[in-house]
């Protein structure tokens, strides 16, 4: 009998060729899988951005793919496009908030009458911070230039700001990325709300202390700015910090090796900003075992109010951990003595930062793929922070919420390539990690894992052959498999038919591509994305949901 089956049937297709009947396409690793739809790429790019690119796709390829994909989006639904924009960036959804800005300033540039008008509107929802304006202004550059609507909603984001919320904006943050208040401020040229308003701008523009700054309210941090510039000593100053409430971008630097002036900014410091000079902190001398100042800090890590208030991504915190717990700056700033309460508060904080979570119940795997691609990019461009590590991070806040999960981690041989290749053992190795761990030690043992291909259905395979009743698969992954016998959306079939269970398969896109191994015709399979706050309760939803799809084929 003449195989033909062996070439071509819908149950097992080798993974270099399309499922017949459907409407696969290549991916990047010479593998086949599906094509994302534009508004789930949209998402996709959104939270993951295209910075440091990926194993496959270079930053300026990736860049141009996901921008001609906003592009798209607007010419499709400009309205629903912006929407998009401002919910992911005003949620905090997104460990970085470059890509909305930059889509926000397409969407202004590029968008019809309505979406443009839109755009500018949702100006200062999505440009929270002078930087984040000052990014704006620049994106928006490479679009056009100042034209009347640009010109009225900068002015606006200036003007409609209380006078006091103003100074505080103008006063710490001057300038950025080649841009500063007094650009914006000359090229929209704005008529000034009131006169608080204008001695604002006029600082701003000129430098100097305007007439009746001195009695106005509205003026005080900068009349604060200037008197710290003549303080003498290092008392002087930390007063100075503490009763005028100055932020850490307003203290001359000479200053700031000082525990007492750090100890000053602490009792203002909004938490994004203390969680970024933690090692500073600790270098200064004011972070130290058993300090009622690292029990303050400690304290503030474990509040999940203050998390959520302060937008805190749990990726800043994944990042701070992995550099405050090394002991030494990524650029050779310096080093400090860790220490461990502010280490175990930072591995709360990153749980605690996704909020409450409601458990599923069900049987979970997680499979993380730790192939060879995986293995490259920097996550929103954090050095050492590789997809690999990164997922083994997201992985555990499920595990964290579900009590009956299994780990374990994917390549297509143990040391090398395999699947139908190489012919060798697939790499399958179940994972000791665990919640209970701290982050950094997880980080380093998969880290530490061997790389190789890439099968996506490895893990449907391994729990069909070793009789492993699941539920829930969540495959964190870049997609480009390559490696297998088999499609996983195949192996998944096969799976619920052994072993009678309708299991579902979370899908975790790790990178910004536009690729996925879920069958967007099974209702039991999902597309979700990495490094997103609302992707662990997403998981935790849709594996809730009692299937009445007929998964069961
Ligand atoms: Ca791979």
């Amino acid at each position: 009998m003449f195989k033909f089956t062996k070439f071509f049937s819908t149950k097992a297709t080798s993974q270099d060729q399309p499922i017949p009947g459907t409407s696969q396409v290549p991916n990047s690793a010479g593998g086949y899988g599906w094509q994302l739809d534009d508004w789930a790429r949209l998402d996709r790019f959104l939270v993951l951005g295209s910075e440091g690119g990926t194993y496959y796709v270079g930053e300026r390829e990736l860049t141009i793919e996901n921008a001609s994909t906003v592009q798209r989006c607007l010419a499709a639904d400009g309205l629903r496009t912006l929407a998009r924009i401002v919910d992911i960036s005003h949620s905090g959804r997104a460990p970085k908030n470059d890509p909305a800005i930059f889509s926000l300033a397409m969407a202004a540039k590029l968008g019809d009458e309505a979406t443009r008008r839109a755009a500018y509107a949702a100006l200062p929802k999505v440009c929270r911070t002078g930087t984040h304006l000052m990014h704006f202004a620049e994106y928006a550059q490479g679009f056009g230039g100042w034209g009347r609507g640009m010109r009225k909603a900068v002015g606006s984001w200036f003007n409609d700001k209380p006078a006091e919320d103003l100074a505080f904006q103008l006063a710490k943050y001057q300038s950025r990325d080649g841009w500063s208040n007094r650009d914006l401020l000359r090229l929209a040229h704005p008529r000034a709300a009131s006169p608080s308003h204008d001695r604002l701008f006029a600082w701003a523009v000129k430098g100097e202390l305007p007439a009746g700054a001195e009695s106005d309210p509205a003026c005080q941090l900068i009349v604060a700015m200037t008197e710290l510039k003549s303080a003498g000593d290092v008392h002087a100053v930390a007063t100075l910090v503490r009763e005028r409430r100055i932020p850490r971008e307003c203290v001359p630097t000479e200053w700031l090796t000082r525990a007492e002036v750090w100890e000053a900014l602490l009792e203002a410091m909004p938490m994004t900003a203390m969680i970024r000079n933690l090692a500073t902190m600790t270098r200064a001398g004011l972070l130290v075992a058993g300090s009622s100042a690292a029990a303050r800090v400690a304290a503030q890590l474990r509040d999940p109010q203050r998390l959520a208030k302060a937008r805190v991504h749990p990726i800043s915190v994944l990042s701070a951990l992995m550099t405050y717990k090394s002991g030494r700056g990524v650029r050779g700033s310096g080093t400090w003595e860790p220490v461990a309460s502010v280490v175990d508060a930072l591995d709360a904080a990153f749980y605690a930062s996704f909020g409450a979570i409601e458990p599923a119940g069900k049987r979970m795997l997680l499979a993380l793929d730790v192939s060879g691609s995986m293995g490259s990019g920097a996550v929103s461009g954090i050095p050492s922070l590789t997809p690999r590590v990164a997922s083994a991070a997201m992985a555990l806040v499920t595990a964290a919420t579900e009590r009956d999960h299994t780990f374990i981690a994917f390549t297509a041989a143990s040391g090398g390539y395999g699947g139908q290749w190489g012919g060798g053992q697939s790499g399958i190795t179940t994972l000791p990690i665990s919640p209970r761990q701290r982050l950094d030690d997880v980080v380093n043992a998969v880290a530490a894992l061997p790389m190789g291909g890439t099968d996506c259905a490895l893990p449907m395979i391994w729990a069909e052959q070793n009789r492993v009743d699941v539920d829930t698969f969540c495959i964190y992954t870049d997609n480009e498999t390559w490696a297998g016998n088999v499609h996983p959306s195949q192996a998944l079939r096969s799976y619920r038919d052994a072993r009678g269970i309708p299991a579902k398969l979370v899908v975790v896109g790790m990178t910004s591509n536009g690729f996925s191994i879920a069958d967007p015709n099974d209702a039991g399979m999902v597309d979700v994305v990495g490094f997103d706050t609302s992707t662990p309760p997403v998981i935790a939803d849709f594996a809730r949901a009692s299937g009445s799809h007929p998964i069961l084929s």
